[in-house]
């Protein structure tokens, strides 16, 4: 039985990035395969959250996390697992043996912990390590697939390095991911999905850009999100054109129509090419934007702290159980029991 594992950080409301871009084509990955028998792991890797600041409560975060999920359509069964990683103890010893069977060279490659300490007088030891938390989290639960964006690819290959490495060493414990190359094909997607920021189009939306303007969060207003894609960048050509090179603003538009309406980006951008009312397509996409906005909302309110808290005790029940299988077998492997 194949498992599939997945986590969003919990630091703050999401932006539609996160929501287009992960979040939906997780839940689609979640509920098919599920249904077909494979094991669903979604966690909020809630001891990576605070490598950084968080931005407001971080225990409302996480259930709010969870809620996303539930929101954007999650359909849970017995196959789909929801826990907070700070719940299953094996995940930060793992990290200690896993971090005995890394090297220095290896963690200092890693391009997101060089971007989040960058310009910095310091960073925590947290920010430095977190890869190799990651690589518990992964290898504690066999799990061969894990769905996520670009930016934490190296990550799985770093996983797949220390669990070969790890393996060798000490016999054959780790179940190793698949390569990047093959994790894509899982998802299915030709390239990874990178909705750009609004305000400025050659950069990605980011829930930690300070301008407002800029991203579309899950919890804005429908009026207030309306408004920020009424002004949104867009370029000075005659009519409207799909090219994320030379008009990022007016396709990133295009993008979040077709993402947001589940219609075929070719068929938004064959009905748009060529016209020159680009206050038309935005005022579309903001409709578009609105209405996943207020569904959206809508759900999150008929979703209880009560459900969450069972579908967590449930699932972090199972989760221990097969986190601390998978642990007693390292401390074997490596002496300690
Ligand atoms: P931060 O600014 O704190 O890095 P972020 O918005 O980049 O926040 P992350 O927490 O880094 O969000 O990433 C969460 C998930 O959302 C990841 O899977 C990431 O690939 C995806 N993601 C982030 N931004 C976008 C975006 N603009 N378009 C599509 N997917 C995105
Ligand atoms: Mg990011």
């Amino acid at each position: 039985m194949k498992t599939i594992l997945t986590g969003i950080r919990a630091n703050s409301v999401l932006t539609l990035g996160n929501y287009l871009g992960a979040m939906l084509p997780m839940v689609k990955l979640a509920n098919k395969y599920s249904k077909e028998g494979c094991n669903v792991n979604i966690f909020v890797p809630d001891l990576h959250s605070i490598i950084s600041e968080v931005d407001g409560d971080l225990r409302e975060n996480i259930l709010r996390t969870i809620k996303y999920y539930l929101a954007a359509g999650l359909e849970v069964n017995e196959n789909v697992h929801i826990y907070r990683q700070s719940y299953v103890p094996a995940h930060s010893e793992l990290c200690w043996i896993l971090n005995c069977n890394t090297t220095m060279g290896e963690a200092s490659r890693m391009t997101q912990y060089k971007e989040k300490s960058e310009g910095k007088a310091s960073s925590n030891v947290g920010i430095f390590d977190y890869p190799v938390l990651m690589a518990a989290d992964i290898l504690l639960y066999s799990a061969e697939y894990v769905p996520l964006g670009e930016d934490q690819f190296q990550h799985i290959e770093l996983t797949r390095n220390i669990a070969e490495r790890f393996n060798n060493k000490y016999g054959e414990v780790f179940v190793v991911p698949v390569s990047t190359k093959e994790q894509v094909e899982f998802m299915g997607v030709e390239k990874p999905i990178r909705i750009r920021d609004l305000v400025n189009p050659e950069k990605k939306m980011s829930k930690s850009t300070a301008s407002e303007n800029a991203k579309i969060m899950l919890d804005d207003e429908p009026l207030k999100a309306t408004k920020k894609i009424m002004s949104a960048t867009t370029d000075s050509f005659e009519d409207i054109e799909f090219d994320f090179e030379t008009r990022p603003g007016i396709s990133n538009l295009l993008y979040i129509e077709a993402l947001a309406t589940g219609v075929p980006l070719s068929e938004v951008v064959q009905k748009w090419q060529g016209i020159s009312r680009y206050g038309d397509l935005k005022k579309q996409v903001a409709n578009t934007v609105s209405e996943l906005l207020v569904e959206f909302q809508r759900r999150m309110t008929e979703i209880s702290d009560d459900e969450v808290l069972r579908l967590l005790s449930e699932g972090e029940k199972y989760a221990n159980e097969v986190a601390n299988a998978k642990l007693l077998e390292v401390q074997k492997a490596v002496g300690l029991r």
